[in-house]
């Protein structure tokens, strides 16, 4: 599988293992050409080798749980966390199997039934509909009035931002993963009368060999986030199936064979 992170080594982010905040960062599929090509030449350190017994429409997963991985180590996810995983898209149910994995308690929020319903089966300890159900209350609730000590923002709007700081509890840690350029209301008491650790999440630094190892290890099956699957020559529907459908949408799967 292909890293598509592209790092220079020698900036200052690489000298400290930051490569995925590189200087000069670049990343296949975005500012370079990715894999939609028959053939690729790659540099030894950005491919890694996987189980023979994988099959690929797991191995193709691999990237997206880098991803979650980052988020874990940023958030310092440990089986005694309880983490809030704001958003059910792609990646906060990655978060969720990979807080799952490591044993943390988890609780996520959505507006979408369809992809509620898909956290119960991925182990979510926890499933709040946001649109009909008061967050804060559930969240007091379910944590005894303690709050979850890590808050993971997927839903990336400027309002989450300021959700996500409010719901903290004091020495709490935040991992923001949006790209919003607006500014967020930000209350400076949140984080300092709290001490919180507020983070951004950012691809991936080095994750792929341990994120193989999982997958090798059956640790991690992502199966039931591939909800469509197109032979590569309709990519035209699978696109407008994501673009669509997006509640409804969480991997789509290009097959090559
Ligand atoms: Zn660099």
């Amino acid at each position: 599988v292909m890293d598509p992170v592209i790092s220079c080594g020698h900036c200052y982010p690489c000298s400290v293992g930051r490569t995925n905040v590189c200087a000069q960062l670049k990343v296949r599929g975005v500012h370079v050409d990715g894999g939609y090509q028959e053939y690729a030449l790659l540099p030894r350190k950005s491919v890694h080798k996987i189980s023979a017994l994988l099959p690929w429409s797991t191995a193709v997963m691999v990237e997206p749980f880098t991803i979650a991985a980052q988020i874990a180590s940023r958030g310092e996810i440990t089986a005694r966390d309880t983490v809030f995983v704001m958003g059910a898209g792609p990646i906060g149910l990655t978060i969720l199997m990979t807080a799952k994995m490591i044993g943390a308690r988890c609780i996520i929020s959505d507006l979408v039934d369809f992809r509620l319903n898909l956290t119960k089966k991925l182990g979510a300890d926890v499933s709040i509909n946001a649109r009909t159900e008061d967050v804060h209350d559930v969240i007091k609730r379910e944590t005894k009035g303690l709050g979850p000590n890590v808050i993971v923002d997927s839903v990336c709007s400027t309002k989450s931002v300021e959700q996500a700081l409010a719901l903290a509890p004091s020495a709490g840690r935040i991992v923001l993963l949006g790209f919003a350029s607006e500014p967020s209301q930000v209350r400076q008491l949140d984080i300092t009368a709290k001490e919180l650790d507020v983070k951004g999440s950012r691809l991936h630094a080095g994750k792929f060999p341990h994120v193989v190892d999982c997958f090798n290890k059956k640790l991690i099956d992502p199966a039931s986030l591939v909800t469509h699957t197109f032979h590569f020559t309709e990519i035209e529907a699978a696109i407008k199936q994501v673009e669509n459908n997006p509640g409804e949408t969480i991997k789509v799967l290009l097959d090559f064979s």
